[in-house]
């Protein structure tokens, strides 16, 4: 089982109100913010409240969160008015997947055309 929260993980402390964020949406397992580096004209990143530190960790009991993330993903780029253009949806894993923040988040980009294949 992950921990419910890590208060040395910088999104745990977003999850807390610890760290100062952005929030474009929230609900009972998710929050979504703007990243502090945006790579895109829209650039959130969704996270689940519970600290699960990337897709390597996730187990059969998180199948229901990993379908409610990607659900909500498109309700906040519909909500984020980038929904009918297009988005991007990237979940990096771990050192060669270019993951930096070791708690699991989906990143939301959108507002302009997103090339293929990323480098
Ligand atoms: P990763 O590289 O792990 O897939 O993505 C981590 C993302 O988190 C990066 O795009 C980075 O800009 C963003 N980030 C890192 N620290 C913070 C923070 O304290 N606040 C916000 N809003 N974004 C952060
Ligand atoms: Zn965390």
């Amino acid at each position: 089982m992950p921990e419910e929260t890590d208060q040395s993980c910088v999104f745990c402390q977003v999850v807390s109100g610890d760290m100062p964020s952005k929030k474009v949406y929230e609900d009972d397992l998710t929050i979504a913010f703007e990243d502090i580096r945006p790579e895109a004209p829209v650039h959130v990143l969704l996270i689940s409240r519970e600290h699960l530190e990337s897709l390597n960790d996730a187990t059969h009991s998180d199948e229901q969160l990993l379908g409610h993330l990607l659900r909500t993903a498109a309700k906040v780029a519909n909500q984020l008015g980038i929904a009918e253009e297009g988005f991007r949806t990237v979940i990096n894993t771990g050192p060669n997947g270019g993951q930096t923040v070791p708690h699991l988040h989906l990143h939301i980009l959108g507002g302009r055309f997103m090339k293929w294949p990323p480098g």
